[in-house]
């Protein structure tokens, strides 16, 4: 339940309808917005007298929240989350994010090259897995601890801020060290206990869609990070499985509009992993610009086809450079800048 206060409301009445709120056994969660204020009840808010907190001084409006997420709802918070990454990124506001790199760190040459390149093109943080997900355990599972410091070694030269995938608790304390934006991949949604470990740090998590979740279980797991005091969480739609298997995964791009009208949380869209094809990056990207995406996350390769993870779905750096001419079309279309 949430209590919309009146524009013109006192402190007293604020701090009163809290305590009526909180009389109920439920914690107050404050929510002050640029044109609203909003009280949300967190915990079990089912005894809450509608009726009676509506005639309180200074409320305007009560509300039952029939979502099960709270605080990655936008009932609660109105205003869009804006995000800090690095010390000179925002993700969520006017100003478009585009994250690019290639899907792993494989060399010094390979990660310095790509980084110099995004960065001249205009990409605000580099991406690079240094700990990767392989459906085979015989692929190549990434460079681990060596490529977290390749990716600083990046980060040195070029100053973007750098997002990687963590994939157990193990290497948190090195990530919380190292990485600016930590990613968790599509298979680790819904592993909760590492939602919760990275809900109790402050770094900015990359929420990726699971492969077959609905929005309703990725804003849950977002919920699982907001819920232990993190409030800097991006989430990353890249594609769902479906019947169709011309492309590896089916772009959802109806699913940035449903989150942006149910959550307050920046979204961006990852065309690369959703197509699989860097053929269709282009467009695909344009397309999520245009349904109101607030950045993406753009596979970039020195080398594609000698790429040892996703190379097909990696476009080069000259490419990635047409992208970004093309994506600045779009964002004026749409009011946004790049
Ligand atoms: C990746 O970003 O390289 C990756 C493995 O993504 P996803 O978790 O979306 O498959
Ligand atoms: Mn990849």
């Amino acid at each position: 339940m949430v209590i919309i206060m009146k524009p013109d409301f006192t402190e007293q009445q604020l701090k009163d309808a809290i305590g009526a709120m909180e009389a109920y056994g439920v914690q107050v969660m404050v929510s002050q917005g640029s044109e609203t204020t909003i009280l949300g009840a967190e915990g079990d808010a089912s005894a809450l007298n509608q009726e009676q907190l509506s005639q309180l001084a200074g409320v305007e409006r009560v509300m039952r929240v029939s979502e099960p997420y709270k605080k990655a709802n936008r009932k609660y918070h109105p205003d869009d989350s804006v995000i800090q990454i690095g010390a000179h990124t925002t993700i969520g506001g006017t100003q478009l994010a585009i994250i690019a790199g290639p899907c792993s760190v494989e060399s010094e040459e390979q990660i310095v090259g790509v980084a110099q390149a995004v960065e001249a093109a205009g990409a605000v943080a580099l991406r690079g897995g240094a700990y990767k997900p392989r459906t085979s355990p015989y692929a190549f599972q990434g460079k681990g601890v060596e490529g977290v410091h390749l990716l600083e070694k990046a980060r040195a030269v070029v100053g973007l801020p750098i997002v990687t995938e963590l994939m157990g608790p193990d290497q948190l304390p090195l990530f919380e060290e190292t990485v600016d934006v930590i990613q968790i991949g599509a298979r680790n949604m819904q592993n909760f206990d590492l939602l919760k470990k990275v809900g109790r740090i402050h770094k900015p998590i990359l929420l990726k869609r699971g492969l077959s979740s609905t929005i309703e279980e990725w804003l849950m797991s977002a919920e699982y990070i907001l819920s232990e005091g993190n409030p800097n969480v991006i989430l990353c739609e890249r594609g769902i499985r479906t019947f169709e298997t011309y492309t590896r995964n089916t772009l959802d791009l109806s699913a940035v509009l449903a989150v942006k009208r149910q959550s307050h949380l920046p979204v961006v869209v990852d065309p690369s992993h959703a197509c699989g094809q860097a053929w269709m990056v282009e467009r695909m990207a344009m397309a999520a610009v245009a349904a109101g995406a607030d950045g993406l996350l753009i596979e970039v390769h020195n080398n594609p086809s000698c790429a040892l993870c996703d190379g097909a779905q990696s476009v080069t750096p000259a490419q990635f450079e047409a992208i970004m001419d093309k994506l600045r079309l779009v964002a004026d279309c749409v009011g946004r800048t790049l």
